[in-house]
């Protein structure tokens, strides 16, 4: 299979920046259903009482002072890319040819995005890029992170980071001390020069491997392996993974490829369907499926008849799992989205350079949420590829 190597069109002048949502996200949103005037919440540890605020009369307790967007799904996961720029250019995300393209923020914005979102019922931030370990100040980051307490739960805040592992082994103790809590590491084969062809960095398997097995030893929970298969490239790995998992006591994870490239090479024949996924693990060993860990859970988990070994399978493309999202983006510029496959983002950073209070950011985020996109429409006709790649929103 070739990948383009050519560079691609500069899709950044066609970006909306907007204050409220554009008519492209509102497409979703059949008319009748528009959503409401968003909660008229000038400062949310002061709301005590539904009256004091003029809630609809179903206001059933503080939860419902949760950020939702218009179809009622409380966002509780926030992702923040904390860089553009990637020492990986791996062939299904990048073209090759072209380096960052927007810009990154001092890490103390990053933290008050993070801190009013939290106050607002996030409970999960996972750091992301571009590259998050190329990232000056990330350890200052993931520190201030952990000290915040979630809103409208008991249990601490959930700091996770996805990385491509290369510099790992070397950070992995620092992450663990500064409070990072949970690591996924991208990798998208176990054989050393099939990797190596996809990442287009020499003796790049053996530095990811050794990131796994120090993120590990560090204490940084059962890492995480994703794998984005492509057909006729790496899906030649499957059953190698498979044992990648039970001999190194990982949970990998399959994913769908998505149209989120650069080099808009997406095509649906390229895409390994789960079923196809499970056809091939199922002959390795007998697969029993595991129970979701909560209802917004992207990955439908396996392991195999003698418990030995963790599979998850993320099937974005064959099988949506939209109507569960809880998810909202920040890009390492600043810009707010709703969905990977949003056609504008949202201006935070601007919003906040203009001066505003964290009780104006946390009216503005009410609003655009409302009009977060039902869902995607990979495969479509009329499917529009979103005004970012992968890599420049923070996957
Ligand atoms: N550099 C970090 C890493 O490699 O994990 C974080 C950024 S990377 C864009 C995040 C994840 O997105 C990686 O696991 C990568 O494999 C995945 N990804 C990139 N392009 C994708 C696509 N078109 N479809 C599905 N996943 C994709």
């Amino acid at each position: 299979m070739a990948f383009p190597q050519s560079s691609t069109v500069h899709r950044k002048d066609l970006e909306e920046v907007a204050e409220i949502p554009s008519p492209g996200c509102r497409a979703d949103l059949p008319l009748e259903a528009a959503p409401a005037e968003p909660l008229a919440a000038p400062r949310l540890r002061s709301i005590l009482s539904a009256e004091t605020v003029g809630l609809a009369k179903n206001f059933s307790g503080p939860d419902d002072l949760r950020l939702r967007d218009g179809h009622g799904r409380a966002l509780t996961d926030l992702r923040l890319s904390v860089t553009d720029r990637c020492n990986y250019r791996c062939v299904y995300c990048r073209t090759g040819s072209e380096g960052a393209q927007f810009t990154e923020l001092p890490i103390d914005s990053y933290l008050r995005m993070v801190r009013v979102f939290v106050s607002l019922g996030v409970e999960k931030v996972r750091l992301t890029g571009g590259e998050p370990l190329l990232r000056h100040g990330l350890l200052d980051l993931i520190r201030e992170i952990a000290r915040l307490r979630p809103a409208f739960s008991s249990a601490p805040l959930d700091i996770a980071i996805t990385s491509n592992g290369h510099l790992l082994a070397a950070m992995a103790k620092d992450l663990k001390r500064a409070g990072l809590n949970r690591i996924t590491v991208s990798m998208d084969a176990v054989d050393a020069e099939t990797f190596s062809r996809i990442t287009r960095i020499p003796k790049s398997f053996e530095r990811v491997r050794d990131g796994i097995r120090a993120a590990q030893d560090a204490g940084l929970g059962t890492v995480k392996v994703n794998c984005v298969l492509l057909r006729g490239f790496n899906d030649s790995q499957i059953e190698a993974f498979a044992e990648f998992s039970r001999r190194e006591q990982v949970i990998v994870r399959f994913i769908e490829f998505m149209p989120l490239e650069e080099g808009r090479s997406w095509s649906r024949e390229m895409v390994v369907p789960m079923r196809e996924i499970l056809t091939r693990l199922s002959a390795v060993r007998p697969l029993v499926a595991l129970p979701a860990n909560h209802a917004s859970e992207t990955a439908r988990r396996f392991t195999f008849d003698d418990g030995l070994g963790e599979i998850g399978i993320i099937a974005p493309v064959s099988e949506a799992f939209c109507g569960h999202c809880s998810r909202v983006r920040i890009t390492s510029d600043g810009k707010l989205r709703t969905c990977l496959f949003s056609q504008s983002d949202h201006d935070l950073i601007g919003l906040m350079l203009r001066g505003a209070t964290d009780d104006e950011m946390i009216s503005w985020i009410r609003r655009v949420v409302q009009w977060k996109e039902a869902r995607h429409h990979i495969g479509e006709p009329g499917f529009l590829k979103p005004s970012r790649s992968m890599v420049h929103i923070g996957g």
